[in-house]
């Protein structure tokens, strides 16, 4: 095993999934790190406000840099964007190119619908009839989701503040709108189950919008489903079997990457409860609800975070039987 932080195999390659580097957002996103339109700044841990205890595993030659939290172990981008700049970053078409490959609408629109079997699986196993649900999915993007339970027999409707993907979307469901969900006056209690599908990751202030959303949530039987890549199966991760699994599986867009330990601290600080967690490999599902008292949650992932990163690395070596470990020695 290398133990060097300088080692250059700790150097994450940000544009690694762009498939053009020569587009104007990607050209163009280059340029505002440069002039300084684009700031990456130092910031505390969301789930314990940490600012200095870090173990940092990751760096990028643009100021980027990955580390596990020491006090409760959320591996997170600590050096990143403002939240004006991450903003800009994802309205400007950046985001897409240079973390999804610009994917094209079409080909989203249906992998989109496509995963929803993993989750309408999920929920007919815990024994859930979609023709009496209620349900509401936040960031819904094109709404590929939304579409597949409804054709089940479920009442949805979703927001999504990309007008393009809405646009898109409205070809095929009408029940989906450009717009925060949260801040339309909405009784989302009705709903029985709030999606919150590959968004958590992205948001710049989980912890106030988990916040902000229980509040909003007046009863104790709405559940939230949420979705989030999944740390813990990182090991199988291989969107290019050649590299490390770490270095494929981070990016600039992702900002948190989950345990089941350190999300349930999140959503227990929140105010939620834990009630189910799928962990199906590289993502995992956890189902929360408003909790009726306070849950002191002060569990630390940093063992299972290090570990889940150990685990990958002695995976990737074995199977390609070459050392590229990501250095571990905080
Ligand atoms: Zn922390």
């Amino acid at each position: 095993m290398k133990h060097d932080h300088n080692n250059s195999c700790t150097n994450v390659d940000i544009y690694k999934y762009s498939s053009d580097k020569s587009t104007k957002e990607v050209l163009s996103f280059k340029e505002k790190l440069q002039n300084g339109t684009y700031i990456i700044k130092s910031f505390p841990c969301p789930i314990c406000n940490n600012a200095n205890q870090w173990c940092p595993l990751l760096f990028a030659a643009e100021g980027f840099r990955w580390s596990i939290c020491r006090q409760c172990g959320l591996f997170q981008v600590d050096h990143r964007l403002t939240q004006s700049n991450l903003n800009e970053f994802y309205e400007s078409g950046e985001y897409t190119e240079i973390c999804t490959a610009g994917l094209a609408g079409e080909t989203r629109f249906m992998r989109n619908k496509k995963s929803a079997s993993t989750f309408i699986g999920v929920l007919m196993n815990l024994g859930y009839d979609f023709s009496q649900l209620k349900i509401l999915d936040i960031g819904c993007g094109a709404g590929g989701i939304l579409l597949a339970m409804k054709e089940l027999g479920a009442t949805v409707q979703g927001y999504d503040l990309d007008p393009q993907k809405i646009q898109y979307g409205r070809n095929f469901l009408q029940e989906i709108e450009v717009g925060d969900a949260l801040a339309f006056d909405k009784d989302i209690s009705q709903y029985n189950f709030i999606l919150l599908t590959n968004v958590l990751e992205h948001l710049f202030s989980p912890m106030e919008f988990l916040v902000k959303l229980n509040k909003r949530i007046l009863n104790y039987s709405t559940q939230v489903f949420i979705d989030v890549p999944n740390l813990e199966g990182m090991h199988d991760y291989s969107h290019n079997a050649a590299n490390n699994h770490l270095l494929e599986f981070v990016h600039i867009g992702h900002l948190w990457y989950f345990t089941s330990v350190s999300l349930e601290r999140l959503l227990n600080q929140a105010g939620f409860q834990v009630n189910y967690i799928h962990n199906r490999g590289v993502a995992m599902t956890v189902l929360c609800s408003k909790s009726k008292n306070v849950i002191n949650n002060n569990s630390n992932s940093f063992i299972l975070s290090l570990s889940s990163i150990d685990y990958a690395n002695y995976k990737f070596n074995t199977k390609q039987n070459k050392d590229s470990s990501i250095a571990v020695n905080c």
